[in-house]
């Protein structure tokens, strides 16, 4: 499992205690030694950010998709009937907006990954933290 610092949230190496970022210690005695009040109330300020930036993520997924529908839409659009065949028309102003709706649906749908995916081992790694200490 990954860790994490239990002051900024960073994610640690493996055996790494001091924390590159903020110089926090996450030994596990100077873990112990925290009041319990603190401890949680760190836990718990991870969990939420992660819970906002999944949030946001699940956000970008809808946005994404809603895209990739009106991409697909339009793709659809820019074949034109010629004499009963249907043709595949590039230089269409149909199929411009086609690869602008497919390029931005892409966006928010790696931009949504990038942001789920961390949030998700981090925010159940603070949670594994909290049942350690009740
Ligand atoms: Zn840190």
């Amino acid at each position: 499992m990954n860790r994490y610092c239990l002051s900024c949230g960073k994610r640690l190496r493996k055996e790494e205690t001091l924390c590159p970022s903020c110089h926090f210690d996450n030994a596990e005695e100077k873990i112990k030694e925290l009041d319990i009040h603190e401890y949680k109330r760190l836990c718990y300020e991870k969990t939420t950010k992660d819970r906002v930036l999944r949030n946001r993520s699940y956000a970008f997924y809808v946005i994404g998709t809603v895209l990739l529908i009106l991409a697909t839409v339009f793709f659809v659009l820019s074949f034109r009937y010629n004499l009963r065949h249907r043709v595949f028309t590039p230089d269409s102003v149909e199929f411009v907006f086609c690869v602008l709706f497919f390029a931005g649906s892409l966006f928010f749908l790696i931009d949504a990954s990038v942001l789920l995916l961390p949030s998700l081992f981090r925010e159940r790694y603070f949670r594994s933290l909290l049942k350690k200490r009740k």
